[in-house]
């Protein structure tokens, strides 16, 4: 059985280093994020707030009347959602074109199932390829976690934060978790902390170590749920809500190719893959797209939609070629990938070959 790797991205301080970003007088400063805290008598909470802004103790959900009293030399902000939705969807995308699935939790925080082309190897160059990335593009910093499940990749994503990358192999896991206060487990609040603290459980391992019935009578029917994840055998994947909006094939070469007959041909065969899995489902892709990896893993993507959506293996193939001719450099690959995404049920009867032709070729 092949292992699972999920990961978990998550933006550091989000809106707060959106606007430092975009305001760089704000560096170094405690930004709060939040209602407006008129002189400490505002009423509301805290959004989010720079690190800086921590030291100082405050954090998201303190009333704002609270940190002012804190910190009433912070730079206050109100929120300004549209710019953080802006920053987000860019990030979004940017993990789409990456491929593979994606279960975004909210403006800033992703989940990816990468599984089918990734090893535990390579999970660590892979994840600072994307933190890489987003820094590129956007100029913020994120906290990557990659794990067999997705608890334990928010627990690896939370473990060096801010800027931090955490890999935790299936091997390494019941080591990793074992010295981690309970508090570590998401949903694991204070109240329950402080019940298990007064049992004598103050990590993870001792939630190993403590019978189940004794963790029954504290927690009910989230009990076995709760030792399940602390002795490092849950393997929750993503919770995919409705039906796929993508599916993708990719391979990874033993030996960088360079010999464009071979990597053709494995593209045709991803492709004709690709397109029988489009029948069984009885779907069409509105947009095909190439992704192609060198050995210093560097992605290239590209991809093309259709007028029509479209399953038809010649011509997914006739457009993946041009899309590989178009980003190849000639340059040795590491993993070539083809993903079908904007899946639809259609009704194919009325569709002729032309209808299906790509925008730049109708
Ligand atoms: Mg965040």
């Amino acid at each position: 059985m092949t292992e699972k790797i999920i990961l978990h991205l998550d933006m550091d301080s989000f809106y707060a280093s959106v606007e430092v970003r975009d305001n760089p007088d704000l560096k170094g400063l405690p930004v709060v994020i939040g209602a407006d805290p008129l002189e400490g008598k505002g009423r509301g909470v805290v959004s989010t707030c720079s690190y800086e802004a921590r030291t100082f103790g405050i954090h998201s959900g303190m009333p704002i009347s609270r940190a002012f009293e804190l910190c009433p030399q912070a730079v206050f902000l109100k929120p300004d959602m549209r710019k953080y939705a802006r920053a987000s969807e860019s990030i979004m995308s940017l993990l789409r074109e990456i491929g593979g699935e994606i279960e975004q939790v909210s403006i800033d925080e992703a989940y990816m199932d990468l599984s089918s082309y990734l090893t535990y190897e390579n999970a660590s160059g892979h994840a600072a390829d994307i933190k890489q990335e987003i820094l590129l593009q956007e100029k913020l910093t994120c906290s990557v976690g990659i794990a067999p499940s997705r608890t334990y990749a928010k627990i690896a994503s939370e473990y060096q934060k801010p800027n931090g990358l955490t890999v935790i192999s299936p091997f390494d896991l019941p080591g990793f978790l074992s010295p981690l206060p309970v508090l570590t487990i998401p949903g694991v609040g204070k109240k329950s902390a402080g019940v298990l603290a007064r049992a004598g459980i103050s990590t993870i391992g001792d939630i190993v170590r403590t019978d189940i019935q004794v963790l029954q009578e504290i927690f009910g029917s989230h009990a076995v749920r709760l030792h399940e994840i602390a002795s490092g055998t849950d393997r929750e994947g993503l919770r995919e809500s409705g039906p796929r909006k993508s599916i993708s094939r990719d391979r990874t070469f033993l030996e960088d190719a360079i010999d464009t007959t071979v990597i053709m041909e494995h593209l045709n065969l991803m492709v004709l893959s690709l397109s029988h899995e489009l029948t069984e489902r009885r779907m069409y892709s509105r947009t095909i797209g190439i992704r192609i990896r060198n050995r210093n893993f560097i992605t290239r993507t590209k991809s093309v939609s259709f007028m029509q959506p479209v399953r038809d293996a010649r011509i997914l193939q006739k457009t993946i070629n041009s899309l590989f001719a178009e980003i190849w450099t000639g340059e040795p690959v590491r993993l070539i990938g083809v993903r079908c995404s904007g899946l639809v049920l259609l009704d194919p009867v009325q569709k002729t070959l032309l209808d299906y032709l790509p925008d730049n070729e109708a």
